[in-house]
């Protein structure tokens, strides 16, 4: 046993982990799960009904071509080591997230997206091929052309349809990994729309930081963060942590009094600072990498993420309403960040970007308080059309999960069935309607066995058509259909 926390820490359970082998078949009736580098926030990368399979050893970049930018490389390497390895060769990876500290194999399940969605889409877009081993042992080796429906599940698919063990990637030519950053404050939520509409599509990467506690006229003010990479001669060295939380404080550090202090002095900092020589990437693209165990400011009992998308059209109504709501149960965010989406598509379909505003919250474990805010946060991105992320969750509703992906049965479909993980166990659950609806299909069913054939009527209802009984059936997820003998769908 060990502890494979993610990065909300909202429990401390002890998980069982094993290193994954690549060249084995599992035998035994459990359920398994590839765990990267853990840096989901929630559930995603648990599954505490059986083991995970740890890929962090399998680190080899493997082949890389400097004229054409193809870099192919095991799962369990960290994008950091990719971006430190690629260092003065003019290459980047296209889409990064905001930790370096995530697999290659994590960053392809969860088709991780960047600042700049809108000019590359989403990670798996530069995926060029993988090789996914299946539980039976066998490996399939897949792209666009080969096993492509496996390719297009498994891109965003949660790690459910099999574990990567190596993939190639098509790089992005860059002048250096130097970035040209330009901060502009705004205001309000309206100057934030404004200023993102008229200078963002000219940047590579654009972001803003939200100030989430500020109201009233000043409701939504920030910072947009542009930047561009730029030409310079220093090679930057992809750093360790400089700092580190030694221990998880008693209280959040980062709710109350704290983190209005600090989101004030943040905006007040940064809308005077603009940066015209290059910024070592470490400092634009991952700035809390600095800090080793940031998320235990958090206090014991955790952190939840909620990160929603909503429509372009509808964003300017409701990214107020979801920042009033927080207001309203009294719990700030410490790191408010909203972005834009752009059009070009995953070629993964169970890919969570889609066109529209993305808002991101980080909220301090308050428990049932703070629980009843995400679902409130949940059913004002339902009701604007949106959906909420669920790569970060930890915590939301079947229903919730259900509507905002309709494709979430298609994905069940290519489940390796020797594969499983807690957030599955809980999203693919039937809904309450669900339920209903087998509940009253089984006591009908019931019904018809027991009592008598009606005396007076000849034909009974259900054979009328008036009895209905749903297709839904209740999941199982008792191991009886075991893997061994199944093969790629
Ligand atoms: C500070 C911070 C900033 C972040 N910023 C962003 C951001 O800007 N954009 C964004 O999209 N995300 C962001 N994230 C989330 C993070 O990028 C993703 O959750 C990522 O998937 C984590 O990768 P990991 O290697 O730690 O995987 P884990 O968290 O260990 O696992 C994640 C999922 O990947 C699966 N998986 C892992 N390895 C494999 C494999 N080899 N084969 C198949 N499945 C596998 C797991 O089963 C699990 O379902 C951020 C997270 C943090 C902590």
């Amino acid at each position: 046993m060990s502890n494979a926390p993610s990065w909300g820490r909202l429990d401390k359970k002890h998980r069982a982990i094993a290193s994954f082998n690549p060249s084995n078949a599992v035998a035994d009736k459990q359920f398994y799960l590839a765990y990267g580098n853990g840096r989901s926030y929630g559930d995603t990368c648990h599954n505490d009904q059986g083991t995970l399979l740890s890929t962090r050893h399998n680190s080899a970049i493997i082949s890389f071509d400097r004229e054409s930018g193809l870099l192919t490389a095991e799962s369990g390497i960290l994008l950091g080591d990719i971006l430190q390895y690629l260092q003065g060769s003019g290459w980047f990876l296209p889409v990064v997230p905001g930790t370096k500290f995530v697999t290659l194999g994590g960053a392809i399940a969860n088709d991780i997206h960047g600042k700049n969605h809108e000019k590359r889409g989403t990670f798996g877009c530069h995926v060029t091929s993988f090789n996914l081993w299946r539980s039976n042992g066998s490996h399939v080796q897949c792209s666009r052309q080969e096993e492509a429906k496996l390719f297009a599940a498994t891109i965003g698919g949660m790690g459910l349809t099999g574990i990567v063990t190596q993939a190639q990637i098509q790089l992005m030519k860059v002048a250096s990994h130097f970035v040209e950053e330009v901060k502009k404050p705004f205001a309000s939520l309206s100057g934030y729309f404004d200023m993102e509409m008229e200078f963002s599509s000219a940047s590579e990467y654009s972001v803003a930081w939200v100030d989430s506690l500020a109201r009233g006229k000043s409701l939504g003010r920030g910072i947009l963060m542009r930047g561009d990479h730029t030409a310079h001669e220093v090679q930057p060295d992809y750093g360790k942590p400089r700092l580190k939380v030694p221990l998880t404080p008693p209280i959040s550090l980062v709710s109350g009094l704290p983190l209005r202090l600090f989101n004030t002095a943040y905006f007040h900092h940064n809308k005077r600072q603009n940066t015209n020589h290059p910024t070592h990437p470490d400092s634009f693209f991952f700035p809390l990498d600095a800090i080793a165990g940031w998320n235990r400011l958090y206090g014991p009992k955790g952190l939840f993420q909620h990160q929603c998308v909503v429509p372009l059209e509808a964003a300017k109504e409701v990214i107020p309403q979801l920042l009033a709501a927080t207001h309203h149960a009294g719990q700030g965010s410490f790191l408010t960040v909203l972005k834009r989406f752009g059009s070009i598509a995953s070629p993964g379909f169970m890919s969570f970007p889609r066109p529209g505003y993305t808002l991101t919250l980080d909220f301090a474990n308050q428990g049932r308080t703070t629980r009843q805010l995400l679902h409130r946060l949940d059913a004002i991105t339902l009701d604007a059309g949106g959906r909420t992320n669920p790569y970060k969750d930890a915590r939301m509703s079947t229903d919730t999960f259900q509507s905002g992906f309709d494709q979430w049965r298609k994905l069940e479909g290519f489940r390796d069935p020797a594969i499983q993980s807690d957030f599955w166990r809980r999203a693919s659950a039937p809904t309450e309607t669900d339920a209903a609806a087998i509940a009253a299909a089984t006591i009908a069913a019931v019904r018809s066995r027991i009592a008598p054939p009606p005396l007076a009527t000849p034909v009974n209802q259900a054979a009328k058509g008036e009895v209905h009984t749903p297709h839904l059936q209740p999941k199982q997820d008792n191991g009886a259909a075991h893997p061994a003998a199944m093969g790629p769908k």
